[in-house]
């Protein structure tokens, strides 16, 4: 029952009428009045449907189905996430899909036992509970919870002297070797932030560390911030991150690289899986990490590591000596992925995908609900305006996904098994996982860089009634680093997307099978953080979060939106120009690390020469001078350039014979248009290799990568990057001439499609 009516006042009626005023006047000439990649009049229609979806899209639709998706603990294998697929199943039926439920058997470890304990010098038992709140109303379903733990932390029992290692990156570990301090042996505790935090078992293994213990200290996501639950929205003492530490060789399946974890699927032993750690992990809040973090001695932390408990942070080793036992069980557990389609009237083979996960940790209403509600609500009324007479031209495909928390299960198991249909007919993914309060935020393929722009044109900011592109590209302005960056934002028609690293669903898409995608969303304002903790849930969301679903709102009707004009478009409104103008920043980037390491170690190496280190270290401290390192040496990155050139010429051909047919407004043939729609499939494809990337093959894009020891964060041109990272110069360089060679065969894939359009463009006249 909807009990929540939509609100529409006069005010937002006003100002949408004056903003599409002012839009329209701002632009000149008479090829801007109609939709990139419609005609004239096919324009005027789809802007007409587009409206109504807008206007349909209710905030209590939101509200109810959280309440609903977010009731019980929904994580991986449980009942409650099986009830869930369901009910959404019957849902997208019930709203005119052609719906079904596809199911994959994954490895999911969950905890059997869990001890992290300080027997020296002083004893205590870490509680490993998040306590249940009585004005919480689900914080009690302890039955249902999964324990804190680090799902994929290989099984250990491990006593050993403590090492505070700040974030646990590969820096933090430089510091630590200037100090004089080994991990070797010893138990590290990290606190949550900066990298994935796989990364942080991952490194410490790599450095001799046995174990592995993560804190959430509150100057992340604790009072520091503000008052801490459930008094304001952020981490309370006891407040706990689950997560998975998987290792970011692959995603997905870790017994099933490269292929669907079908029932009849050949299977890795856990044993050969690479994406397990080597050393046991496990979570707790800083209510239970402070006992141990007030018994380490040795050296005080650097100050860019403390946080904000009432201690002196120091480093250690020792003399708190830890105990830390993990052990889980190591079973197959099924995940449910929800898909519906909506076919399309006129090309039902080129496939428009939405998607956002549905599984939690725990009940999740933040992540993932609050972004699976606004898809299925834009889903709802997509099948409304169906029964109303829209058709969509291409069809469009709705994806819950399952299993994302542990290693993006759910999306890659049906990327991987369906890879070869997809990269026939798949146009693009849109992707979204949380959503919160604020600012209009996107990052995806360039390609889609001006598409997305466009959509957030037109959607307006329920606390500003602006656009939410306006919005966003102000507090961009207002965040920039310098004058240099806000001069940038001022003069570019579009504002940059960001490049996806392996966040969320969208990985397998872009990363594996090189369809063009984008992640949305909103965010940047809400005052509160329960990250896959159990006070994640509806009370929470609803009181610290978005009490009204406005964002929600905005969201459902930027990505429905986004959906439509995507699958009504006459041609794919791909754009080459910013894609081109990225990849060469890309490259440019690139050039710039290299000169910075440059300057950094001759800099260093002189100094070393000097004697600074010895001179000015305090020798009542140990302080260790850092190595000498050589000097990186030359790099030929002519073919990266060569190649980012020749995308360059090819998109100005492109967009030069896009922009004749635009500016003509008539409607392109939907045979021509089926053609160099096929052309233009094929160029983000082309970016991929087989062999990928030189140490990550199942990472087959040669431009978007994250990065090995980033994870969530992106690195462009990884086949290269990396290998500088790691100051593996000859390693960098080789690999040069290959993503040169790349680039130059989607120059050529881009060429293709600019021929058929020109063609076109000389049979209309
Ligand atoms: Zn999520």
């Amino acid at each position: 029952m909807n009990w929540f009516r939509p609100i529409v006042s006069w005010v937002a009626i006003l100002s949408l009428a004056q903003m599409s005023w002012t839009q329209s006047m701002s632009l000149n000439g008479p090829d801007a009045s109609h939709l990139s990649g419609y005609g004239a009049q096919s324009s005027k229609v789809e802007r007409d449907w587009e409206k109504k979806f807008q206007d349909g899209i209710v905030a209590g639709n939101l509200r109810e189905s959280m309440q609903r998706l977010s009731a019980r603990p929904h994580h991986v294998g449980s009942p409650y996430q099986k009830e869930n697929a369901e009910w959404m199943l019957a849902q997208f039926k019930e709203w005119g899909f052609d719906a079904h439920i596809e199911t994959f058997q994954v490895l999911f470890p969950t905890p059997k036992e869990r001890v992290v304990e300080l027997v020296e010098p002083t004893q205590f038992r870490a509680k490993l509970q998040e306590p249940v709140l009585s004005i919480d109303p689900t914080s009690g379903q302890t039955a249902e919870q999964l324990p804190t733990y680090n799902a994929y932390s290989i099984d250990g029992d491990v006593t050993a002297p403590l090492v505070y290692v700040n974030y646990g990156d590969r820096e933090d570990y430089e510091q630590l070797d200037r100090l004089g301090v080994s991990v070797k042996g010893a138990i590290v505790i990290a606190r949550y932030g900066s990298a994935w935090r796989g990364t942080k078992p991952k490194v410490a293994a790599e450095r001799g560390a046995i174990g592995c213990i993560i804190y959430s200290d509150p100057k992340g996501d604790g009072y520091f911030n503000g008052d801490d639950y459930p008094l304001g929205g952020w981490r309370p003492r006891e407040g706990v991150q689950r997560g998975s530490v998987m290792d970011t060789d692959y995603p997905g399946d870790p017994l099933t690289p490269g292929v669907g974890a079908t029932d009849d699927a050949k299977r890795l032993a856990i044993t050969e899986a690479k994406t397990i750690t080597k050393i046991p992990v496990l979570p707790i809040s800083w209510g239970d990490a402070l006992p141990f973090l007030s018994a380490l001695q040795g050296p005080v932390a650097p100050e860019a590591w403390r946080g904000a408990l009432p201690i002196t942070y120091r480093v250690g080793p020792g003399p708190a000596k830890v105990h830390l036992k993990v052990k889980s069980n190591w079973d197959l557990k099924p995940v449910n992925d929800v898909i519906a389609t909506l076919h399309g009237s006129s090309t039902p083979d080129e496939w428009v995908i939405r998607g956002n996960h549905y599984d939690a940790w725990v009940n999740g209403a933040d992540d993932p609900i609050s972004g699976m509600v606004t898809v299925l609500e834009e889903a709802r009324m997509l099948g409304e305006l169906h029964k109303a007479g829209w058709n969509p031209k291409r069809s469009i495909i709705y994806c819950a996904w399952d299993g994302e928390e542990p290693g993006l299960l759910g999306s890659t198991e049906w990327v991987e098994t369906h890879q070869d249909d997809l990269q026939k007919h798949a146009v693009a993914y849109i992707n979204s996982d949380s959503n919160e309060r604020g600012y209009w935020e996107a990052s995806g393929s360039h390609d889609l860089e001006k598409f997305i722009n466009d959509v957030a044109r037109d959607i307006t900011d329920p606390e500003k009634h602006i656009s939410v592109w306006q919005r966003a590209r102000l507090r961009r302005i207002s965040v920039a680093a310098n004058a240099e960056d806000r001069s940038e934002i001022r003069k570019r028609a579009d504002t940059r997307i960001g490049s996806l690293g392996d966040g969320s669903d969208y990985t397998a898409f872009l990363d594996h099978a090189g369809i063009s995608a984008l992640d949305i969303g909103y965010g940047g304002e809400s005052d509160a953080d329960q990250y896959h903790s159990i006070y994640d849930d509806f009370y929470w969301y609803t009181h610290f979060v978005e009490t009204d679903f406005a964002y929600g709102k905005a969201l459902a009707q930027t990505g429905g939106t986004a959906m439509m004009r995507l699958a009504d478009a006459d041609l794919i409104p791909f754009e080459y120009g910013d894609e081109a103008d990225t990849i060469a920043k890309y490259v440019r980037d690139l050039e710039k690390l290299l000169k910075d390491k440059q300057d950094e170690i001759t800099e260093r190496n002189l100094e070393l020469q000097e004697g600074v280190f010895s001179a000015t270290a305090d020798p009542q401290k140990t302080s260790v001078p850092p190595p000498v390192k050589p000097v990186p040496p030359f790099m030929n990155f002519a073919p990266l350039k060569n190649g980012a050139e020749s995308i360059r010429k090819s998109a100005e051909r492109y967009q030069a014979a896009f922009a004749k047919w635009q500016k003509s407004g008539s409607e392109m043939p939907p045979d021509a248009a089926a053609a160099i729609d096929v052309d233009l499939l094929k160029i983000q494809r082309t970016f991929l290799t087989d062999r990928g990337l030189p140490e990550r093959p199942w990472f087959r894009h040669q431009v978007y990568a994250p990065g090995a020891y980033t994870g969530y964060g992106a690195k462009p041109i990884a086949a290269v990057r990396e290998y500088m990272d790691e100051e593996k110069w000859k390693e960098a360089e080789a690999q040069v001439p290959t993503v040169g060679a790349v680039m130059e065969n989607v120059a050529t894939a881009i060429d293709k499609a600019a021929d058929d359009l020109e063609k076109a463009n000389g049979r209309g006249r």
